[in-house]
């Protein structure tokens, strides 16, 4: 049997627990996570990182630290994860839903100029598979509209942007707030697990109070307070320290982890060329001003039914390729919330986009010769 996705350990995982659980103590913001957060922070660039939960969690954090208020407007795209809209629509959000690209489920950013409103407070990305949108168009809007960019690299982790000024950035480093996600089905894992990585000076002292339920905690343990309380709103939001442990070991195989994928994704790429163009099925392409970090490979489908087809006649060879999201303007709980725009390009994702199985292990080159029979 293959499986979509299968969890890769590095086999360090447990070690670190028991370290952890060794040292007495397991709660929250202790040796490992301060490992972890460290490493993010001088590897990719971002100004601060506080290890959460979930990368939903993150996204409630950036929700919060914006101050949206009631009726306060979000653009982000449709075709994404319920907890992109979700996190803001706790906040009393209205969410402008973007469309994607004709060729890829990222928004189409040369259409996000019309959605902006004086309403709007912020913009989403969502760096779909890890692929990076085009970050100078909506920086620029941003800084032109005055609004805040919260990007949702829950895919993203050790991919890059290029922009016009020729500087490589890690995805998760440009907006004024970003969100990453350490879920089991994500490239570095901690079973649940998130990240928010605050590239705004302005955010990172009330990052860290809302991250400990309101309270400046965080500062008391530094010893730049002497007494520690309720200060702001909050929540719990940090791991423990045995899922920073797990997320340590993961860490210091990151290159490692990283190779592998590129070279499955690489391999599909290649070897279903000839078999894509001949089914009018599109492979994924990477723009000039992005990268590719692995973590998933999809292809575009003609339309729904062949799509059924492929599912139907790998599973009967035992591999599980799945589909992926239902566009969120559609969805049960927001369609009579949406203004009504019809997003095709989005509607298309949720026909025909098919993920292949790609994880650590997995034999590539038996799901190639199983999809080209
Ligand atoms: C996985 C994912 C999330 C949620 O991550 P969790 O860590 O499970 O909360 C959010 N957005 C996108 C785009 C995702 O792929």
């Amino acid at each position: 049997m293959i499986p979509f996705n299968k969890p890769y350990l590095t086999g360090k995982e447990t070690d670190y627990i028991t370290d952890a659980v060794a040292s007495g103590k397991i709660s929250g913001n202790g040796k490992y996570t301060k490992m972890c957060q460290d490493f993010f922070e001088k590897k990719f660039g971002f100004k601060k990182t506080l290890l959460t939960t979930s990368c939903t969690d993150a996204l409630e954090m950036a929700a919060i630290l914006i101050n949206l208020e009631e009726g306060d407007e979000v653009i982000m795209p449709s075709y994404t994860f319920v907890s992109t809209s979700n996190a803001f629509v706790l906040r009393g959000a209205k969410i402008v839903f973007a469309d994607s690209l004709p060729n890829h489920p990222n928004m189409d950013c040369s259409k996000l100029e019309s959605l902006i409103t004086p309403n709007t407070k912020a913009i989403v990305p969502v760096h779909y598979a890890g692929v990076s949108c085009d970050m100078d168009v909506i920086m620029e809007l941003a800084k032109a509209h005055n609004l805040f960019v919260v990007e949702d690299a829950a895919q993203a982790i050790d991919s890059y942007y290029t922009g016009k000024d020729g500087i490589k950035k890690a995805l998760g480093s440009i907006g004024h707030l970003a969100a990453f996600s350490f879920h089991e089905t994500k490239n570095i894992i901690s079973g649940e697990g998130g990240m928010l990585a605050i590239n705004d000076e302005q955010f990172i002292d009330r990052a860290e109070i809302i991250w400990e339920k309101g309270t400046n905690r965080s500062a008391f343990f530094r010893g730049e307070v002497d007494k520690y309380g309720w200060v702001d709103i909050g929540s719990s939001f940090l791991p423990s320290e045995i899922i920073a442990a797990f997320l340590w070991a993961q860490l210091e195989n990151l290159e490692k982890i990283q190779s592998v994928r590129k070279s499955h994704w690489e391999n599909y790429k290649i070897q279903l060329e000839n078999w894509a163009k001949s089914n009018e099925i599109e492979l994924p392409l990477i723009p000039n001003y992005a990268t590719n970090n692995g973590h998933m490979f999809f292809i575009k489908c003609k339309n729904v039914e062949q799509r059924t087809q492929i599912i139907n006649k790998l599973k009967e060879k035992n591999t599980h390729p799945v589909f992926h999201y239902i566009s969120l303007h559609s969805s049960p709980y927001y369609s009579d919330k949406h203004d009504g725009r019809i997003l095709p390009n989005t509607d298309n994702f949720t026909d025909t986009l098919l993920r292949l199985p790609l994880f650590y292990e997995l034999d590539v080159q038996t799901v190639i010769n199983q999809i080209v029979e």
